[in-house]
């Protein structure tokens, strides 16, 4: 890949202060509202496909608002979805790439020119606050932009090796591998199937794409967006439905490979099933259970800044989420003192609203996650912090939480270990960084990691000897979140990704190809 490449656009740390992309905001709310509650179709060879039965989805901050009406798709769906992909990937990958990163940079620039409209969607459909939902739009344009890059800079990846005998031309060639499925989560709805899709599509397979049935209208408009940018019919076929019995036909149908991102339960069980005739790409993206270090030589009001934006931020609903904090004892008292005063400013309320840094969380499970978590944090712990929920009536419905910050769990509680998914950080004191890096290890997760600290040689240690794909040192915008394409590659250690290379990297669209070495004798 070609240098880093820096502009201003809106990521997830940049909106204070434009008020032209906040008013652009507001008005796209108020007709992406209007427009709600529509029943759609699946979209299989160019063509719309309703099923008999469909499911409902419901905006989290008010369950009453119908967001659209989905069809609960079944094997035959996903049959023919395949099939149609199947025939589509001839002329999809015999195509120059040149023509591919046209189209898909063609896609980048819709999304980019959408990115209001496709933020105020993802307001209401899944409930994320207009910087985390602008963001989320724009990652999804330079993740497209970012892997048509990387075939470009790579030649379409073919190149000359060596030769033995006179006369002997030989050539590695990266090839596709077919038809993948790519199943996409609830949390980044656009950025992450953008991103799956695109890697997969650049690279000259075809695609089944299931979006979260959380968030398919999200999904509908990238199926729309690649359509329109010339993605032809049966290359990018658009399914919806949710459960184990899709799930299964996904398995049922014998792509070529599979893309997931999502929790790691559903992950390492396509991970283990996936593969049934030989070993076949499965490239899936799971969990965190994310630490942040505050040692004494941390500046603390960073570290308190960094750590509540990234355990709260979203509601806590990011696979890089701060959901543990490892604080060296000396500095304690200090850190969580301006810990919770950084936590008190955040608002929780309607996701649209310009003040609001956490909206609700996804669903009723989501909800009762929390109270569970809570609960067994007052039995078993402290609650040092416990955010207020909004008092406006027109929000009683919604999957409201407070953000919480506990302490004095026992080592090994079920609240260190789980990902909760939810606005819950768990606090401990340490006696060193040595005991903070061996328990931020002591793992199954290897996301993200950070530390604070002011001192080049704890940095260092710390970088050696976490185990996680993204680590990140006196972050004040992010303790563990805001990776960006190009910026920071988003690789999962040990049960957070099973292939060693990230999304938002440089070695991600290799991930959708085979190599082929082609020797000709002359
Ligand atoms: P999820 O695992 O519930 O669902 C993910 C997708 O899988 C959805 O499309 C869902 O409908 C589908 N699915 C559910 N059950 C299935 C089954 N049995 N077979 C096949 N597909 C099935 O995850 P989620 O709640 O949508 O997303 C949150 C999770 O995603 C968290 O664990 C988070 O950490 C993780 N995540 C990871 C990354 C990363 O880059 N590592 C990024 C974002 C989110």
């Amino acid at each position: 890949m070609k240098g880093p490449r820096t502009g201003s656009k809106v990521t997830y740390v940049t909106l204070a202060g434009n008020e032209e992309a906040n008013a652009a905001y507001d008005v796209a709310v108020a007709a992406v509202r209007a427009s709600l509650g529509g029943t759609h179709p699946n979209w299989i060879d160019g063509r719309a496909s309703h099923a008999a039965t469909t499911f409902d989805d419901l905006s989290p901050t008010d369950p009453s608002l119908l967001v659209g009406r989905f069809p609960r798709s079944g094997p035959d769906t996903v049959a023919s979805a395949m099939a149609g992909a199947r025939r589509a990937f001839p002329e999809w990958s015999a195509r120059p790439y040149a023509e591919r990163v046209a189209i898909l940079r063609d896609a980048a620039g819709r999304i980019s020119d959408r990115m209001s409209e496709l933020a105020a969607l993802m307001s209401l459909e899944v409930g994320k606050n207009r910087l985390e939902a602008m963001g989320d739009a724009e990652e999804a344009a330079d993740l497209l932009r970012y892997y048509c890059r990387q075939i470009e800079d790579a030649g379409g990846f073919e190149q000359p090796l060596d030769s033995l005998l006179p006369g002997e031309d030989t050539r590695s060639v990266l090839r596709p591998y077919g038809v993948f499925a790519v199943v996409a989560p609830f949390n980044f709805p656009l950025a992450l199937a953008a991103g799956m899709a695109g890697g997969a599509l650049v690279a000259g397979n075809t695609v089944v794409f299931k979006p979260s049935s959380d968030a398919p209208l999200t999904g509908l408009r990238l199926y729309e967006i690649l359509t329109a940018a010339g993605v032809p019919p049966g290359v990018f076929q658009f399914v919806t439905g949710s459960g184990r019995d899709l799930g299964d036909a996904f398995l049922d149908e014998r792509f070529d490979g599979i893309v997931f991102t999502g929790s790691k339960e559903v992950g390492m069980d396509l991970h283990r099933r996936f593969a049934k005739d030989w070993p076949k790409p499965v490239i899936v993206e799971m969990g965190g259970k994310n630490p942040a270090i505050v040692t004494r030589h941390a500046d603390l009001q960073k570290a308190a800044e960094g750590i509540a934006r990234s355990a709260f931020g979203f509601g806590g609903q990011k696979c890089s989420a701060c959901s543990r904090a490892l604080i060296a004892r000396e500095v304690y008292d200090a850190f969580l003192e301006r810990l919770v005063a950084v936590s008190s400013k955040l608002v929780l309320g309607d996701p649209t609203a310009r003040a609001t840094y956490l909206g609700p969380v996804i669903s009723a499970k989501a909800k009762a996650t929390h109270a569970a978590a809570l609960a067994e944090a007052r039995r078993d712990g402290r609650i040092v912090f416990e955010g207020t929920l909004p008092d406006d009536p027109a929000l009683a419905r919604g999957h409201f939480v407070p953000p919480v910050v506990a302490d004095d769990l026992p080592d090994g509680h079920r609240l260190w270990r789980e990902e909760l998914f939810v606005p819950f950080l768990a606090v401990g004191k340490v006696a060193s960084l040595g005991e903070a890096v061996a328990r931020a290890n002591a793992s199954e997760y290897g996301l993200t990691a950070g530390i604070f600290s002011e001192d080049d040689a704890e940095v260092r240690s710390f970088f050696d000897g976490i185990e996680a794909g993204v680590v990140y040192a006196n972050r004040r915008t992010g303790a563990t979140t805001g990776a960006w394409p190009g910026v920071q590659s988003f690789c999962g250690w040990k049960g957070s990704g099973s292939t060693g290379k990230g999304g938002c990297g440089p070695w991600y669209v290799q991930q959708f190809l085979r190599e082929q070495s082609r020797t000709i004798v002359r």
